[in-house]
């Protein structure tokens, strides 16, 4: 199953065509895509009944305007380090715990939108994205899956400077600007991903001149503390809620990490793809008037 918000009423995907769930459930789910964690095993049961790219009523996926698959997550968790070559390039040893700190929610965007640039030293950090659909306390390791609604691709956009400015470094405050959390295009459970653990995970810039740069390149395989194990040691501290958003980490290929150091800049695209699930796209522009 592909769930998607489509401008703020959820939506079923598949391939080429989007169907909105409200209409067609006939209000058996509400439109709100933040209702529906609570009820995911059943949403999964009803979307395996509705073929999405036959039915009347289903419309073009690219005429879609597509938030946040999670919007409002209550909490949104970051693990620092996650992948052993990007601890490396950062001059950080291996964590003996997950690092975990938070993007504020108001900074979660859709998949495809305009960034200010607070800042010149603006970096990219391509993500996969846990959603959490039923939350929990102390969750097993073993039971971690089942907590899981799906993935979706991330952005952890990080103003450095600020990043680092305080001491010691506060990350939440360099990692919460407006739309520095872009996630999408859809959450994808996991019975859809024939590797689920070993994902080709990527970042491209496209620069103002139109030419392509990757950036990071990946895969999901080299996860220090996997999906499952972040699951359970954030249980252990706070109780996770339907819609709340993970983070995993990123791999080497961060500006932060590059001899000359690189930034984003106005005029550039950032494309962020995860094989399997798809791709998000942010424009940067020139920050608000101080
Ligand atoms: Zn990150």
């Amino acid at each position: 199953m592909r769930i998607a918000n489509n401008s703020g009423r959820l939506a079923l995907v598949d391939g080429d065509h989007i169907l909105d769930v409200e209409s067609t459930s006939g209000g058996a789910f509400s439109a709100d895509p933040m209702a529906v964690f609570g009820r995911w095993t059943e949403l999964g049961d009803w979307a395996t009944t509705v073929d999405v790219a036959g039915h009347p009523d289903a419309t073009a996926l690219s005429d879609a305007i597509l938030d946040a698959p999670s919007p409002r997550p209550r909490q949104v968790f970051g693990i620092g380090l996650n992948y052993a070559d990007h601890a490396a390039e950062s001059g950080l040893p291996l964590p003996e715990k997950p690092v975990v700190f938070t993007k504020f929610s108001s900074s979660v965007a859709g998949p495809d939108v305009e960034v200010r640039l607070p800042g010149e030293t603006v970096d990219w950090e391509a993500e996969l994205v846990v959603v959490i659909a039923t939350g929990g306390r102390r969750i097993p390791v073993a039971e971690a899956r089942s907590h899981i609604a799906g993935y979706t691709v991330g952005q952890d956009l990080s103003e450095r400077t600020v990043q680092w400015q305080d001491q010691p470094p506060q990350f939440s405050v360099g990692k919460s600007f407006e739309n520095f959390a872009p996630i999408g295009p859809c959450i994808v459970t996991l019975d859809e991903l024939t590797h689920a653990d070993a994902l080709g995970i990527s970042a491209t810039i496209v620069a103002v001149d139109g030419t392509e740069s990757v950036m990071q390149e990946g895969n999901t395989d080299q996860l220090v503390f996997s999906v499952d194990e972040l699951i359970a040691r954030l249980s252990e501290i706070v109780e996770l809620l339907p819609g709340d958003l993970i983070f995993t980490g990123t791999p080497p290929g961060v500006g932060a990490g590059r001899d000359p150091k690189r930034f984003l800049v106005e005029g550039e695209t950032l494309v962020t793809e995860i094989e399997g699930i798809g791709r998000i796209t942010q424009r940067f522009v020139a920050g608000a008037p101080s």
